[in-house]
């Protein structure tokens, strides 16, 4: 009896340093931001992209709660987004004005911010792997077009035939957006970009981000998804982004960056004045919403600008963050704590019934 209650007295005591101990890991992915009306959303559609977001959702969090690399979750996850035809990246990509898929994606490693973006790419079926193929086997960050597609063959991509990547209904928006004389805004309702960004359980972070950019985009227009700095960061010193929106105006906030560097700065600002009092250092760390506060703020920025769309974002905390100045967003997000969550509206996260891993 005294040996039991020896080792539960033991366990009671270890048991508060065990779980502060607990390697942290956290996940958040997203399929575009928009003007989504709820009604227009009928219960199949609805379950469809919630399923899709779950499975690419799981595919990352089992890597990260296996201790995997935050880098190899972020690329699971994407992929499976970028197969889908339901999003606008990959398979299912909107249409130029020429009639073609133009797909563009980005990768980064906040570890050393090793960085790989490719724009303008057709052949190309996962355009995600192809930006990571760039950031780790040339001395480049960003390819284009065609040169893009000959480095992509020289390194052993198969070349996807251009009809792969083609949907009826993106067919569809295009020809109503020409007929119609309307914008990419009024057909698209919704960025349909996919993202993923990661904390591993080793404090590293990486964000990727892949799109088939606006409908009847012409004269090779370019946004912000491949774009480092607008549509992904990654610097294991602050947090990582990846955004989705009205690209012209998250290239001129210079999004992603921003946001990363305002919390570098916050904890930079920390270090100098603590030096090396821990205690006092962590007094001046900001407060538990200021990575939610900063993402807000840099999307009113753009909302003043004239532009919308939205964030996600983990921080060395462990928060996986949204942030959208749409009616709503594609998304979901998964942490060691716990949360299990994929959700497309506004306001309306809910637990999903995934299991721990
Ligand atoms: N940001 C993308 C672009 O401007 C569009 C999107 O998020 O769907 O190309």
């Amino acid at each position: 009896m005294k040996k039991l209650l020896a080792l539960v007295a033991l366990t009671l005591i270890s048991q508060p340093a065990l779980a502060e101990e607990a390697p942290k890991w956290s996940l958040a992915i997203h399929g575009g931001a928009g003007t989504l009306d709820p009604k227009a959303m009928t219960p199949e559609k609805r379950a469809a992209y919630e399923a899709d977001l779950q499975r690419a959702l799981d595919a990352g969090s089992k890597i990260l709660a296996e201790g995997g690399a935050a880098m190899d979750a972020i690329k699971a996850a994407i992929v499976i987004m970028e197969d889908s035809p339901l999003f606008n990246a990959g398979k299912g990509a909107v249409f130029t004005w020429d009639g073609t898929n133009e797909l563009d994606a980005s990768i980064m490693d906040g570890r050393d911010r090793s960085a790989g973006a490719v724009a303008g790419v057709k052949t190309v079926r996962n355009p995600i792997l192809l930006a990571d193929t760039v950031r780790t086997q040339s001395e480049h960050v960003f390819l284009v077009g065609k040169g893009a597609e000959d480095f992509a063959v020289s390194k052993g991509f198969a070349v996807t035939p251009p009809e792969y990547f083609a949907t009826e209904a993106r067919r569809e928006a295009l020809e109503r957006l020409k007929a119609e004389k309307l914008s990419a805004l009024d057909v698209d309702h919704k960025f349909g970009t996919v993202g993923a960004v990661a904390l591993d359980q080793s404090g590293n972070m990486a964000a990727g981000t892949s799109t088939g950019g606006m409908t009847g985009k012409r004269w090779g227009r370019v946004g912000d998804a491949p774009m480092i700095g607008a549509g992904t960061y990654a610097d294991n010193r602050a947090c990582a982004v990846s955004a989705t929106g009205w690209g012209e105006f998250f290239i001129r906030v210079g999004v992603a960056h921003e946001i990363c560097a305002a919390l570098r700065a916050a904890r930079f600002q920390a270090a100098t004045i603590a030096g090396p009092d821990a205690e006092l250092h962590d007094q001046w760390l900001p407060g538990e919403n200021y990575a939610q506060e900063v993402a807000d703020t840099v999307m009113e920025d753009v909302a003043k600008l004239g532009g919308d769309g939205g964030v996600i974002l983990v921080t060395p905390e462990g928060e996986a963050i949204f942030s959208f100045n749409t009616t709503g967003m594609y998304r979901g997000r998964a942490t060691s704590a716990g949360v299990r969550e994929v959700a497309i509206f506004g306001g309306e996260e809910k637990a999903s019934a995934t299991p721990d891993h």
